[in-house]
């Protein structure tokens, strides 16, 4: 078989395995090429331990982020004034440290905070909104049914939950539900910022219309947003349907299989060049 024809029966494969996990058939059986990919995916894994153990090199450039005009004034008042939690090295210890957090009237509303979940080296960064009701009651971040079809859609793309790190823009949930205020971003998208800084991940996933507009900072429609390598902080972002709205309408299945796609597509590419 031909490289073409490799690809497109990868495609058919994946595409049969997305439905499968989606509607719980039994459609898709693992075959070579997906064994090599998970050989790949485990050796670049183990090389990234590898490096971070022994990397010396500085953390986020904080400068840059706060000259490239993405980082709100209050961020940028945060970086100035060195918070504690600022300093943190990990992302338990950074926990820890913000986990009582009652910057925003959210943290008076809230059952639990929702820190994130996840591979701490994770190459993939998933962030959506902000916690739903299972979330605020467990203090997991994408539980309950929209979480574990998120989980499914990982499976089809030959990913793991664990091999992915998982969190949300708002720490804590918002009253029933309702879009994150700007001033409730303002807040909490430090945290964020600084998750990313000590996760350092290769490729964001953000989850929905509103998680993407929000790190944006646009109100462009989910149809325009999605298809594009978007820049988040310097590092590639990807914005795909969240998991509830496919809950909800199970005719936006085959857009985002193409997405999903069209990420793995993209993150082979960045894991390649980072082989040769
Ligand atoms: S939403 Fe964020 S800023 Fe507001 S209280 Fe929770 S952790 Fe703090």
């Amino acid at each position: 078989m031909d490289n073409n024809a490799t690809n497109i029966a990868d495609d058919v494969k994946r595409f049969l395995k997305f439905q499968s996990e989606l509607s719980g058939g039994l459609l898709y059986l693992n075959t070579k090429s997906d064994t090599k990919r998970e050989e790949t995916t485990q050796k670049l894994t183990e090389e990234k331990t590898t490096k971070q153990q022994s990397d010396t090199t500085p953390k986020f450039d904080t400068t840059t982020t706060l000259t490239n005009g993405r980082i709100s004034p209050v961020t940028q008042t945060l970086f100035a004034t060195q918070d504690e939690w600022m300093k943190a090295e990990t992302i338990d210890s950074l926990n820890e440290q913000i986990c009582n957090c009652m910057k925003c009237p959210l943290g008076k509303t809230r059952t639990n905070f929702v820190f994130g979940v996840g591979n701490p080296n994770a190459d993939v960064m998933l962030i959506g909104e902000a916690p739903g009701a299972d979330e605020d009651r467990q203090g997991e971040p994408f539980v309950g049914r929209a979480g574990q079809l998120l989980n499914k859609i990982l499976e089809a793309v030959e990913l793991k939950r664990e091999d992915v790190y998982i969190c949300n823009i708002l720490k804590c949930r918002p009253p029933n539900n309702r879009d994150p205020q700007p001033m409730e971003v303002e807040q909490c998208e430090p945290y964020l910022h600084k998750q990313i800084e000590l996760i350092k991940p290769k490729i964001i996933l953000a989850l929905g219309r509103i998680a993407g507009q929000t790190l944006l900072r646009t109100g462009d429609p989910l149809g325009s947003l999605r298809s594009q390598i978007h820049d988040y902080l310097g590092i590639p972002m990807i914005i795909v349907y969240h998991p509830a709205a496919l809950l909800r309408n199970p005719n936006f299945k085959k857009t985002m299989w193409e997405d999903v796609k069209a990420f793995r597509n993209y993150y082979d590419n960045l894991l390649n060049e980072n082989l040769s």
